[in-house]
């Protein structure tokens, strides 16, 4: 977790094609809208790297059955680089939408989901002085919205 300087764009490319294979094969299209020279950011590669496998890997158990449509798109706005995860699969109820990211809570089955990887990706994000956030509706889709700042010098 050696923190370092990189660009976004770049990383969230490396996460995705690491996802395409199993994508394809849950008939799931992966769509990017990465804005070009968004400005470096100063943190842990591979922190941020399980935050948006754990964000896809979940869009993806979400749609397994369906198939459906994973966008996600960066862009910078103002300090901050906006990172958006949609994707269209059945969304999540609004009585656990408040429990997501609290550690251990999972809908899926026993022995398939431990629970923790929304916990971890809030913990991650927080300690970059960051945030995350999701918007969801059944039978709809679900975004996870997160904000990472920009590298102090490159506003
Ligand atoms: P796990 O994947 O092990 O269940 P997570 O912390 O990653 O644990 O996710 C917690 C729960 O949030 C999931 O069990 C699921 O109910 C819900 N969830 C997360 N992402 C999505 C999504 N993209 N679509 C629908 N439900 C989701
Ligand atoms: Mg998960």
């Amino acid at each position: 977790s050696r923190i370092e300087d990189f660009e976004i764009g770049p990383l969230i490319e490396e996460v995705i094609s690491l996802s395409a294979q199993r994508a394809k094969y849950s008939n799931v299209e992966l769509v990017s809208h990465l804005e070009p020279r968004l400005p470096a950011i100063s943190a842990s590669h591979s922190e941020l790297q399980q935050v948006f496998l754990n964000l896809i890997n979940n869009a993806l158990d979400a749609m397994d059955k369906t198939g459906g449509i994973l966008k996600i798109s960066a862009r910078q706005e103002g300090g901050q680089i906006l990172i958006g995860v949609s994707d269209n699969g059945p969304g999540i109820p609004k009585a656990i939408l408040a429990r997501i990211f609290d550690p251990f809570f999972t809908t899926k089955p026993v022995g398939s989901g431990t629970g923790l990887g929304l916990s971890i990706c809030y913990g991650i994000i927080h300690k970059m002085g960051g945030a995350i956030s999701v918007q969801s509706a059944v039978d709809a889709g679900t975004t996870f919205e997160i904000r990472i700042p920009v590298k102090a010098d490159e506003t």
